[in-house]
């Protein structure tokens, strides 16, 4: 597929026109969608849609297809599971693949000591099963996540998650024995590490109680929430104050996760070592799966037949994860997510020079994003961010924007996208926004 940006039709066009037509008749509302057109296939940084328009991909599908969207080793070894068999249920026929996938995740989680997986489906289906496993195995029942946080849109993790509008607003009752604590995020709360560890721990303390806490939730960048890297510090004392009251301290890297920030995991460069990582998303190469990594004694609480599900580590999905696993250690795309830091990085730098509605610019590898502000008060701008990302996919490049105030505009291109799709779709961007 030709690498470049290529504008056939105005967005939408006609073949899109129609498709949408088709989406509004029978599709849920709530189930909306950013990019006015329709995919028909995807590779390295384009997606090409049916009107034969060639878009810059700048979302990897929200951090998923982080080896592209189509890697010549997924597709093969997709091929050839699917061929074999789809499914058997790993519950009741178990095959290899589910095996050599957790003896992956045993030798690329931070974790010392021996570690144990489980498989499921989703980001938050993994979420779900971490709090089970350190309910079970701490006898405790409270959970604590932090401001900002997106854990999912299930029961429980939409009550972890933070933000109302869309993800909570009119689906309660939320989970009971939710609680909520202060984080850190050093541009708004000009907090350092060790101040924020010692409010949050505060209200750990006076608030739940360890003797009642379960478990403590954390993503080490906060992704749905703006992009928040934590101050320095920050985490390491939370991780220690779990430690010493018999809390597990639950790691969630689904976004964060298989290079994407430049190392397999984000806490690596917390000098934390999480008790439970999940990770979803960039695990396997757009397949949908997830996992719960643990250390031994806590994921072996859980009784035989407690966790598990139908489709949890569908083979197909397997197959893909160590496909797409070893195209991150051959293709060395964790330094790739670190050269594109570097480009980034450098041109954002230059705009915030110019145009101090750039607020701040803050992330890791290729999981960076920009908060715009106005310049006087630095009250979040969400009208321009919108403005901005809708003016930028229009001109064909996929445009995400997150934030508990709606206004950040986040990167998260595939790591496979040429330097010179990346430098045009962020051009275009940041073109958008001086034109706003
Ligand atoms: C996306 C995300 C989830 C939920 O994953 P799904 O696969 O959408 O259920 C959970 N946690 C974090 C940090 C995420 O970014």
């Amino acid at each position: 597929m030709k690498q470049s940006r290529h504008l056939e039709t105005e967005l939408p066009g006609p073949k899109a026109r129609r498709l949408m037509q088709r989406q509004q008749a029978v599709v849920a509302r709530g189930v909306s969608t950013l990019m006015p057109t329709f995919a028909v296939r995807a590779e390295d940084g384009i997606v090409e849609d049916v009107d034969g328009n060639r878009l810059i991909d700048l979302a990897a599908g929200i951090a998923v297809t982080s080896v592209g969207a189509s890697a010549p080793k997924v597709v093969e070894s997709v091929q050839r599971q699917v061929a074999e068999f789809t499914h058997t249920c790993f519950m009741v026929t178990p095959y290899e693949g589910y095996v050599a996938v957790a003896e992956k995740l045993a030798e690329i989680t931070p974790i010392s000591g021996p570690v144990r997986s489980a498989l499921f489906n989703s980001g938050a289906e993994a979420v779900e099963n971490a709090v089970k496993i350190a309910r079970s195995f701490t006898g405790r029942q409270a959970v604590a996540a932090f401001d900002h946080a997106y854990h999912g849109r299930t029961s429980l993790t939409m009550s972890l998650t933070a933000k109302s509008m869309p993800y909570k607003h009119s689906f309660g009752p939320f989970s009971p024995e939710v609680h909520r604590v202060a984080g850190s995020y050093p541009f708004r709360d000009e907090l350092d590490g060790h101040t924020a560890a010692e409010r949050a721990i505060d209200q750990l303390r006076t608030q739940i109680g360890p003797e009642n806490l379960a478990a403590v939730i954390m993503e080490p960048i906060q992704g749905e929430g703006g992009f928040i890297v934590p101050a320095p510090g920050f985490l390491k004392e939370v991780v220690h104050w779990c430690r010493e009251n018999g809390v597990v301290f639950i790691a969630d890297e689904v976004q964060t996760g298989f290079a994407r920030t430049g190392r397999w995991f984000a806490s690596e460069y917390e000098e934390i070592e999480p008790d439970i990582i999940t990770t979803a998303k960039g695990i396997a190469g757009g397949m949908p799966l997830s996992a719960v990594t643990g250390r031994e004694d806590i994921m072996n609480a859980a009784h035989p037949g407690g966790l598990g599900g139908t489709y949890g580590g569908n083979p197909v999905a397997c197959a893909a994860a160590l496909s797409s696993m070893e195209t991150i250690d051959e293709q060395g795309l964790d330094q790739a997510a670190l050269r594109i830091e570097e480009l980034v990085r450098e041109r954002l730098e230059e705009v915030q020079r110019s145009d101090p509605r750039v607020g701040d610019i803050r992330g890791r590898g290729a999981m960076l994003a920009f908060e715009l502000v106005d310049p006087a008060t630095k009250a979040p701008d969400a009208a321009l961010t919108s403005a901005v990302a809708s003016a930028a996919r229009q001109s064909g490049v996929i445009t995400l924007t997150c934030g508990t105030y709606g206004n950040v505009i986040r990167l998260l291109p595939p790591l496979t996208i040429s330097h010179d799709l990346l430098i045009e779709g962020l051009g275009v961007i940041t073109d958008a926004l001086a034109e706003a």
